[in-house]
């Protein structure tokens, strides 16, 4: 008898994430707490035990000194003070004292004292009424997971060396976990935390592998080498399935197929609607190596390069030639189509290193608000982009825009970084089109004052929603009140468009919800000139619009503008892919 039909089967359900079948084996990617033991020990092994405390302390000294002078070398003095704060938890007295004497009293290892008194400090400095002193939870937090990480001997997870065929089962998956990904052995991941936008999840979908969040407890139910299968078009993971479930599974990857097939057949066609109205479909990548699969989807373009990608991968903050290199070869590899270069959109769910935890981090020190605090990698990104102008069709683009004064600051960097590069006789585009991400609610009131800044504007719907809905992206608690369909999204999406046809400025959308056919309809509708979209998914889209009458499109979205919610207005959309392209589906 086979092993799946010896175990029950149990299935979970959470949110589908990025669509598709895998079935493989658990790899539980732990990273949040340290699994602290808790044993006796002899009283003549107590000052062996204290040497342990000794040891454990100058290692994790060095480790954050060595951080704190890469910060301080690549950010600047200022950035790396926080460094300066854990290493200052780390000479405490009061509290290593603390745990030598509970040692001695309690003859238990130093692991389980030091985690039982961190543990008290952090109950009695969350509650304080002093905030200064309320913020050093987060130091004591990462300095004692630190030096535990260092005393047990476990060390901090690492996604870059996966057996074959691995799901990886996590609380969470960070960007900056993603960033040394072993992409070969990833089947699929699951995790109990997130929510659809997230960017694990997005980068799951640019790979085209499933992907199911907001299980909640997954972590708790399934260890390290369970049978599972995960299900990212009904938000299901099933552990043990029977043979009877896998029968049905392998039935529906094969119907998947047969539809890719019949998807790909119109990539050669023209990105336009049945009556031949245009519309640009364009992909979203985080850096160069995507482009054969760009080329490969017949792609207009890339509509967003998200550049975090870059600096995740070299872990700090890549040199000007680094950067050059990449923007370079994605904007070779277009071919004369245009590649927009988004400048750093750090902060968030994505961090480099040397960042202050925040307690909102998305309404943070993030994107174009970190760059203007630091010109010098500001400047460093846009003499790259802009010495790429000179190879290609480059354009420029801004995120987390959220009033005229901000695009103003941001362009007069460009200016003086031209005007440098000028003087360094280096090449450039001087007209390289300047464009502004449409994100914030506020960008979405005052588009009119934007456009005098800027060329275009692209919609960055992951963000829009989660700002204008008051909805964390990441929060799988709140992820049910996460609505593209929503009436407030719908007509915010209208005066964006709205806003910038009348100031003449074209207009494209490269949230998540530009990969999802369904809402192609009404962006063609509204009037957005192009879609941006991983590229995994352009056939699918590009195929739906092909069937589309414009026309249509247009009185679809009059009679959605005359709806009062979400869920009708998502059935409606459905109801009109499925008239669309008939039985296909
Ligand atoms: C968005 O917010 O919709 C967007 C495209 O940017 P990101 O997902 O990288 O925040
Ligand atoms: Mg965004």
């Amino acid at each position: 008898m086979s092993d799946h039909k010896a175990k029950k089967e149990v299935v979970l359900e959470g949110i589908a994430a990025s669509p598709g079948v895998a079935h493989g084996k658990a790899f539980l990617f732990l990273q949040k707490q340290v699994d602290v033991p808790c044993y006796d020990i002899k009283a003549d092994a107590v000052d062996a035990e204290l040497e342990r405390l000794d040891q454990g302390i100058v290692q994790t000294h060095k480790e954050i000194t060595a951080v704190r002078n890469k910060v301080a070398k690549s950010l600047g003095e200022g950035e790396a003070l926080i460094f300066d704060a854990h290493l200052m938890v780390l000479e405490d007295n009061a509290l290593i004292d603390e745990v030598v004497s509970d040692v001695r009293k309690q003859k238990k290892n130093v692991e389980f004292c030091f985690n039982k008194v961190v543990n008290r400090y952090i109950q009695f400095f969350s509650t304080v009424e002093d905030e200064y002193l309320r913020e050093r939870v987060s130091d004591i937090r990462d300095v004692s997971r630190r030096l535990l990480h260092n005393l047990t001997g476990s060390k901090k997870a690492s996604l870059s060396n996966l057996a074959g065929d691995s799901i990886v089962v996590s609380e969470d998956i960070s960007p900056s976990d993603t960033a040394d990904l072993d992409r070969h052995n990833l089947l699929s991941f699951v995790t109990d935390a997130g929510g659809k936008t997230s960017h694990s999840v997005i980068m799951a979908r640019s790979i085209g592998i499933p992907a199911v969040v907001g299980l909640h407890n997954a972590t708790d139910q399934i260890k390290t080498g369970d049978d599972i299968l995960v299900d990212g078009y009904d938000g299901l993971v099933i552990i043990n399935p029977t043979e009877e479930r896998l029968f049905q599974y392998g039935k529906l990857a094969t119907e998947r197929r047969k539809l890719e097939a019949i998807y790909t057949t119109v990539l050669d066609e023209p990105s336009e609607t049945r009556d031949g109205v245009p519309i640009a479909i364009m992909a979203n990548i985080e850096g160069a190596q995507e482009m054969k699969q760009v080329a490969s989807m017949r792609a207009d373009g890339v509509g967003l390069f998200r550049t975090e990608g870059i600096f995740l991968r070299s872990h700090g903050y890549p040199s000007e030639e680094e950067q050059y290199e990449e923007y370079a070869a994605a904007a070779k590899a277009a071919d004369g189509k245009p590649v927009i270069i988004r400048t750093l959109d750090i902060g968030g769910d994505k961090t480099i290193g040397g960042e202050s935890e925040e307690d909102n981090s998305f309404l943070g020190f993030r994107a174009i608000r970190f760059c203007l605090e630091n010109v010098d990698i500001f400047k460093t990104q846009l003499r790259a982009i802009l010495r790429a102008s000179a190879v290609g069709n480059v354009k420029l683009m801004y995120p987390m825009i959220s009033g005229l004064r901000e695009l103003m600051r941001a362009n007069d960097v460009l200016k003086a970084v031209k005007a440098e590069l000028r003087q360094e006789g280096l090449a450039f585009d001087d007209a390289m089109e300047i464009g502004a991400m449409i994100e914030v609610p506020s960008a979405v009131t005052v588009i009119d004052l934007l456009s005098r800044e800027v060329d275009f504007f692209s919609v960055g719907t992951n963000d829009l929603i989660q700002y204008l809905m008051a909805v964390d992206r990441l929060n799988d608690r709140v992820a049910h009140l996460y609505e593209p369909t929503h009436p407030a999204v719908i007509r915010t999406l209208k005066q964006i468009i709205d806003g910038a046809k009348l100031e003449g400025k074209p207009v494209s959308v490269c949230g998540e919800i530009a990969g999802d056919p369904i809402f192609a309809s009404i962006l063609l509708g509204l009037g957005a000139q192009s879609l941006s979209l991983t590229s995994s998914l352009l056939p699918e889209v590009k195929y739906f619009i092909r069937k589309m009458d414009s026309a249509k499109a247009k009185e679809l979205v009059q009679e959605v503008l005359g709806m009062d919610d979400a869920h009708s207005i998502l059935l409606r959309l459905e109801r009109f892919q499925s008239e669309t392209i008939g039985d296909l589906i």
